[in-house]
């Protein structure tokens, strides 16, 4: 069963793929579906003896290009539609413990540009209306495999985090003119305190209302849609910065801070959104302490209202100065 249902009560789609559950968790290094496909050994997914970036379709998939019709007939309460989209797999590099952290910023620069070259072949999609990069690091988030790698997904719609962000930011501007992306990353510049690095293109900050200790946002300076609208200069700024921000959280309590990385750019069929959609990665560590995780629990998902037990400009102050010791920083 792959298919869509909407919620009535919400609004929002939810993802059906029930194939999901036989999907490969957790292999020995020696049975890495990402890793090269050394000569005389099984083939893994690639089919080469090395590479640089390598993108693919998940085999498991939530979302593919020619979808099968839905299990269950649909009706004007409870709508269902095919599962149109794609999920892909973006393995960084062929080394099986290469972080992001760990690799030079040229090599993330070569990462950069394939995240905006999937966005645009995605975003010419005529099924596909939003394309989220994301990341998730570490067993706390779940990670079923250990070599460094993101995902993409292209959805039919404007999934529901980012339609937030796109109908609040809507309302700042009509009431004064202004991208409210814009307005932060002014103030935060002007403030300083929650701060953690920042470039000649990029800011990097604890948002002044983190759902997350040590959550941290890194967002454009200027206004610019997607990861399209950057100049090569620009780009290369993104890589530079993510490699302190990364190298920060691993310095930070001294292990592979696990994180939920998600980048959101504008929506790719409705044009309307550009003047509110602003470029910018959210990193989620669900650390509050080195050894304490934050769970969400009744207050986070029974009433969507998050609780915070850390000052955000304490945290910032926190991974401010792990993330200056980075080696090479700009
Ligand atoms: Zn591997
Ligand atoms: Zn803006
Ligand atoms: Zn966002």
């Amino acid at each position: 069963m792959t298919e869509r249902r909407r919620d009535p009560t919400t609004g929002e789609w939810r993802m059906f793929a029930s194939h999901r559950q036989d999907r490969t968790f957790l292999p020995t290094e020696e049975q890495c579906p990402l890793c090269p496909t050394r000569p005389g050994r099984p083939p893994t997914e690639i089919p080469l003896p090395a590479f640089d970036v390598v993108v693919f379709e998940n085999r498991f998939p939530s979302l593919v290009a020619k979808p099968p019709d839905p299990d269950v007939v649909g009706s004007e309460l409870y709508q269902v539609a095919p599962s149109y989209g794609a999920n892909e797999v973006v393995v960084y590099s062929d080394d099986h413990h290469l972080e992001l952290a760990d690799m030079e910023v040229g090599k993330l620069a070569r990462i950069v540009e394939v995240w905006a070259d999937r966005y645009a072949a995605l975003a010419d999609r005529s099924d596909v209306d939003y394309v989220l990069i994301f990341e998730n690091r570490g067993e706390a988030m779940g990670v079923t495999l250990h070599h460094p790698h993101g995902q993409i997904y292209a959805y039919p719609e404007v999934p529901a985090r980012p339609l937030l962000e796109l109908a609040t930011a809507t309302a700042h501007l009509e009431q004064g003119g202004t991208c409210v992306f814009c307005d932060v990353v002014a103030r935060e510049r002007a403030d300083g305190v929650r701060v953690v690095a920042q470039n000649r293109s990029f800011l990097a900050f604890v948002p002044f209302a983190a759902r997350y200790p040590y959550e941290v946002h890194v967002t454009a300076h200027r206004h610019a849609p997607s990861l399209l609208d950057l100049s090569d200069p620009e780009r290369a700024d993104l890589a530079a910065l993510l490699k302190v921000v990364l190298s920060g959280f691993d310095r930070m309590f001294g292990f592979r801070l696990p994180y939920v990385m998600a980048m959101h750019q504008a929506p790719t069929a409705d044009h309307r959104w550009l003047p509110v959609s602003h470029l910018h990665l959210e990193f989620l560590p669900p650390h509050r302490t080195a050894t304490k995780l934050k769970y969400l629990a009744g207050s986070e998902l029974g009433g969507g209202a998050y609780l915070n037990d850390t000052r955000p400009e304490a945290t910032a102050a926190a991974l401010r100065a792990a993330a200056a010791a980075t080696p090479g920083k700009v």
